[in-house]
């Protein structure tokens, strides 16, 4: 029998599934680095969230670990370097949390373009904000959207069919031809994308190449109108420049759920100004998204043990 310890909070029917299979559970939420070093000696597999930390200490301190399976994307609590060293195989769900990125990128987008949390706020301060809340609809202005990978397709598959955008999009390759045919998207480079998006979403993952890739040039490109949604990494839009993009009107607004660092600080120059949507990194954040994610590495899990 498999011994696993599951070290974060699974969804039910993930850990319904590692029972059916005949897994023997051991159950310890965010165990501390010490208690870890402990669980981990004669366990063969681990599941963890973003936390606990799989730390190198953890890593040489297991004697039978072969799997290492994080049920979301993020694999920035594992020492990798250590994994590999040791053969461990790591598992994450890369596809989970998808549609519920998608869906909370044009959350904010609709949020950004009719106020809505703008209005909530005077509504609470007892001002009736009609005429500072005229907005703008969705149908058949240009949305740029910059990384068409999984989640920069289910937001254009949403916009497209649901809003009746026009698509376009950059990425370093081209997505599907039956994508673009799908979704009469235009692949185009970033200046032009830049210089006639209505709406910029940003989609890529933060790498050397994509660190501060909307800087103040790049800013500067976009039309007044614009707005710019990020709900990727915090690091591939440079802060200060858009802080400044924004108090300076070089575009209309913006809706961000990353942050260069997180949590944001209080009292952060983002949260003084009116024009801006923030969430606390939720783009995944859904009970959907945890359940996917959990059965998805539960899976793998079943499938490495059984082959
Ligand atoms: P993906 O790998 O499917 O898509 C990323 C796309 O970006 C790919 O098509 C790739 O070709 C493109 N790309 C990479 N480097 C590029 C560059 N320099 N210029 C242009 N295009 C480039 O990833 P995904 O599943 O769509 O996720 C995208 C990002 O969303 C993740 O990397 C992650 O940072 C972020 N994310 C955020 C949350 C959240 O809670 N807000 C949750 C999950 C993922």
């Amino acid at each position: 029998m498999v011994k696993i310890l599951v070290a974060a909070p699974l969804h039910e029917k993930a850990l319904e599934k590692l029972r059916s299979a005949g897994f023997q559970i051991v159950y310890e939420e965010y165990p501390s680095e010490d208690r870890l070093v402990e669980l981990i000696k004669d366990v063969e597999a681990i599941i963890v969230r973003s936390k606990p930390k799989v730390s190198r200490r953890v890593i040489e301190a297991a004697e039978k670990l072969k799997v290492i399976a994080r049920a979301g994307v993020g694999l920035d609590n594992i020492d990798l370097d250590a994994a590999n060293e040791k053969g461990i195989q790591v598992f994450n769900a890369p596809a989970a949390p998808t549609q519920s990125v998608a869906e909370l990128a044009i959350g904010l987008m609709i949020d950004v373009l009719r106020k809505i949390a703008f209005a909530d706020r005077k509504m609470r301060e007892g001002v009736w904000a009609k005429k500072q809340c005229l907005g703008h609809e969705l149908r058949g202005i240009v949305l740029g959207i910059i990384g068409m990978g999984r989640i920069g397709t289910a937001v254009a598959r949403i916009a497209y069919h649901g809003f009746g955008m026009k698509i376009i999009y950059y990425d370093v390759r081209r997505c599907p031809k039956d994508v673009e045919k799908e979704l009469d998207a235009k692949c185009v480079d970033l200046e032009t994308l830049l210089k006639t998006a209505d709406i910029v979403s940003i989609h890529v993952p933060l790498v050397p190449s994509t660190k501060h890739l909307i800087n103040e040039e790049k800013l500067r490109l976009m039309k007044k109108s614009a707005i710019l949604i990020n709900t990727a990494r915090g690091g591939v839009v440079d802060t200060d420049a858009l802080v400044k993009a924004l108090k300076e009107g070089w575009i209309a607004g913006a809706g961000l759920d990353v942050f260069e660092e997180e949590p944001l600080p209080p009292n952060h120059p983002l949260t003084k100004l009116d024009n801006v949507v923030l969430t606390p990194h939720i783009g995944a954040n859904t009970v959907e998204a945890q359940e996917r994610a959990g059965i998805e590495v539960v899976e793998k899990i079943i499938e490495f043990f059984k082959g």
